[in-house]
């Protein structure tokens, strides 16, 4: 899982072809026996054409020999579907350059992306299956049972997709989420949210009109149908934005130490929360549907008790009282977003089996554990964007490594 886009710039277009049929004959074969692979790629030169651009795809770490198989063939390797990826958003001129990572979530790596015109944007890589990834290090069997299945990237496309069905759907609802702009395999790429995550803002001037901004957009969810099953300070990018000065000062309501920060600038400063992260979104009729709303809404109260100091007075909102909004004021449904994009009933159940099967995964990790549930004051003082979801010693060389800046080829280069 090694995102290193040097190697991009050096395929040729045979190559483009040929990684693009082992995929397409990943589909039916875990392992693709290398004369199909020739076939699928339809080379002009023949075999040896593609014997010649396996190789090169090898060394760059794209395609996986797997030599113990009673045939000759190749897997392609997360850094394979990676390029293709790329190759897809840069061909539809969405993204030219590679910057930065900016998170690595507990399912995803966050780059920074930029198209032609030096527009930024984000680019979520789906990577359902990380956390096993590291686990197999200390297990063995884990690897076993679960190497064979090759479903890591089968479960890493479905997250993208139905995430950005959801960002569509909601966007198109008016809800404050970020822009999707494409979607390949198992990236999305979107606009770029200017924001830190709530998790990083230590005090704002009117934590009541915050929490309840929050909790709002948990009953307007719930109006159209849907939870969105991981509503925490992770995934509340908090934009903040100051009015034109007016005279008046603001005073600070947060922490001790933090007024003077405030009250310096003039103008009011309007925080307004961007939601993201959606592939866990579940519908409101969902058998569990009450255990995820409430633990979305316990979510938002734990943390606002925790940092701001700040217990709402009013009890709620529950389940069934949510349950009363579905629908009202001609608020469309969304909870069939994903079918409708092509999600199959398995589909679904095989994403949610996956996603549940991360948590539990997670929380009975001892480091990660550590990590999830740090309840030290003093945690937000530390740490940069977006890296409290990382895994714990993610700067291990197998999760991710980027190369700051590496450019795509230009996007006529090396297409198929
Ligand atoms: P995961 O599913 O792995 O939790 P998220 O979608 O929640 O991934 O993203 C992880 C982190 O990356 C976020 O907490 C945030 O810091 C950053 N991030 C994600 N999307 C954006 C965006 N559109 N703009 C800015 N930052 C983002
Ligand atoms: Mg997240």
């Amino acid at each position: 899982m090694l995102l290193d886009t040097r190697a991009m710039r050096h395929l040729s277009a045979e190559d483009w072809k040929v990684l693009q049929a082992a995929e397409q004959g990943s589909k039916n074969h875990e392992v693709v026996p290398t004369p199909l692979i020739e076939r699928l790629s339809r080379l002009k030169g023949g075999a040896s054409g593609v014997h010649k651009s396996i190789s090169t795809l090898a060394k760059a770490g794209l395609l996986a020999r797997m030599k113990e198989m009673k045939y000759d063939g190749y897997r392609l390797t997360y850094g394979g579907l990676d390029y293709l990826a790329l190759h897809t958003h840069s061909q539809k001129r969405q993204v030219y350059s590679v910057g930065t990572r900016v998170g690595v979530g507990k399912e995803s790596d966050i780059m920074i992306v930029a198209d032609e015109t030096g527009t930024q944007k984000i680019l979520k890589i789906h990577r359902l299956g990380r956390i096993s990834f590291r686990t197999v290090k200390t297990n063995r069997d884990y690897l076993k049972k679960n190497q064979a299945c090759g479903s890591w990237m089968y479960l890493s496309r479905l997250a993208a997709m139905k995430e950005f069905a959801f960002m569509q759907a909601l966007r198109d609802e008016g809800f404050p989420v970020p822009e999707p702009i494409a979607h390949s395999r198992h990236t999305i790429v979107m606009s770029l949210i200017d924001a830190s995550p709530l998790r990083q803002i230590s005090a704002v001037p009117d934590p009541a009109g915050l929490y309840a901004d929050l909790i709002g957009l948990i009953l307007r969810l719930a109006k159209h149908g849907l939870i969105h099953g991981d509503f925490n300070e992770f995934n509340i990018l908090i934009l903040e934005e100051r009015a034109e000065p007016t005279g008046t000062t603001i005073k600070g309501k947060g922490k001790e130490g933090d007024e003077n920060a405030l009250d310096q600038e003039e103008g009011a400063i309007t925080l307004t929360p961007i939601v993201i992260d959606f592939p866990q979104m579940v519908s409101m009729e969902h058998p569990n549907a009450e255990m995820y709303f409430d633990r979305d809404v316990q979510c938002i109260k734990r943390f606002f008790e925790r940092r701001f100091h700040f217990l709402s007075t009013t009890p709620g909102p529950f389940f069934k009282d949510a349950k009363k909004l579905m629908g009202k004021d001609g608020a469309k449904r969304l909870d069939a977003t994903a079918t409708a994009s092509g999600f199959t009933k398995k589909m679904a159940k095989d994403l949610e089996a996956a996603i549940r099967d991360q948590a539990a995964l997670l929380e009975s990790s001892p480091i990660d554990s550590e990590d999830e549930d740090d309840e030290d004051e003093n945690e937000e003082e530390e740490g940069e964007v977006g890296d409290e979801g990382a895994v714990p010693g993610s700067e291990e060389p197998e999760v991710l490594h980027i190369k700051g800046n590496d450019f795509l080829p230009e996007a006529e280069e090396g297409m198929a």
